[in-house]
């Protein structure tokens, strides 16, 4: 079974409007309000491409509530630990044609008992599970390190780690002793890990960039670069991955996607060469769907045999 983790999750809340009016009323009608939160959108899409999991991470008071009852609806299984605190909400306002403006809450903050508890539930669901995928942000009260202290306790039961995060947790995660078994950072993330550029364009320099310092110890690393594909490192191995061009609908959430794509293969075993490819799919899938971090698992398939992997 995977075992999802997001510490911070949030109500994503979509505002359609016409025209924003800055400082005045702006009425709205038709408002989504959804699951969000990284890890709860590759909780959506493992659960869509059939393969059993549980979710965890922290929630508390009616927001959290919320979320509880829509993976219920979902059918996605789930044990969070409770916090005194009320789960976040994201506010995206698409408007004036294609616009999107965010108001992000930090959210709640975390205190040392809660932090306990939900170590506690974590510790329990690690022995039901065989891999762990972790997304997102660190709430306030949580050091940077509490992923590398989620990846020690993964690892000593054996447990693979896939994480997907960003800033102070992602340094102090790759810094840590135990290393997470993957990483997908974008371009500038690398670029802050090894202290100058990531260079893109002259393979040998990326390949030593990518073999320096911490990021030697890290098995997979995975620069995903949205319709071009992917460079990613394996062992020593790296390669290109291709894929087809898409009449893309919403490719938010196709990071997410992608994660999910990369656990359910790394879970059953699957070739470097097909976990790459599952990832791809999985991502491309949720850029064809408007409902963000979904995807449609009949056409699988039809997108796995156009993704074209070479060693470079
Ligand atoms: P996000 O933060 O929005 O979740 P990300 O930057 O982490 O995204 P991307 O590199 O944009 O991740 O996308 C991940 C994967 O999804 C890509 O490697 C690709 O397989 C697929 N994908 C994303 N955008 C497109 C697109 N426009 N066309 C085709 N495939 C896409």
């Amino acid at each position: 079974m995977i075992l999802t983790i997001t510490m911070n999750p949030s109500i994503d809340m979509s505002y359609p409007i016409e025209t924003l009016t800055i400082d005045g009323v702006t009425r709205v009608q038709n408002v989504s309000k959804t699951a969000g939160g990284k890890g709860l959108n590759v909780s959506r899409v493992v659960h869509q491409m059939g393969v059993d999991l549980v979710a965890s991470g922290l929630l508390g008071g009616h927001f959290g509530a919320f979320i509880k009852s829509e993976l219920d609806k979902q059918g996605i299984k789930h044990q969070f630990s409770e916090i005194d605190g009320e789960t976040r909400n994201s506010i995206a306002l698409l408007h004036d044609g294609g616009k999107q403006t965010e108001v992000l809450e930090s959210g709640p903050e975390i205190s040392e008992r809660e932090a306990r508890e939900f170590l506690a539930t974590y510790e329990e669901l690690l022995d039901s599970c065989s891999l762990v995928t972790m997304s997102g942000s660190l709430p306030r009260g949580l050091d940077a390190s509490f992923y590398s202290q989620l990846i020690e306790m993964a690892h000593t039961k054996g447990v693979r780690v896939l994480l997907d995060t960003s800033g102070a947790a992602l340094q102090a995660s790759v810094r840590g002793n135990v290393k997470p078994d993957l990483i997908k950072p974008n371009e500038e993330e690398v670029s802050a890990l090894i202290d100058q550029k990531l260079d893109l364009s002259n393979i040998s320099i990326l390949k030593k960039q990518l073999s320096s310092g911490e990021l030697a110890d890290i098995k997979w690393i995975i620069i995903s670069l949205g319709a071009d594909g992917a460079l990613a490192k394996y062992d020593n191995t790296f390669y290109r991955v291709r894929i087809p061009s898409l009449d893309v609908v919403n490719p938010v959430g196709s990071g997410d996607s992608t994660i999910a794509g990369f656990a359910l293969a790394m879970d059953q075993d699957d070739s470097p060469v097909d976990i790459l490819k599952t990832g791809m799919v999985t991502g491309m899938l949720n850029a064809l769907e408007e409902t963000t971090g979904s995807v449609n698992p009949n056409r699988f398939d039809e997108f796995f045999k156009q993704v074209k992997v070479e060693k470079i």
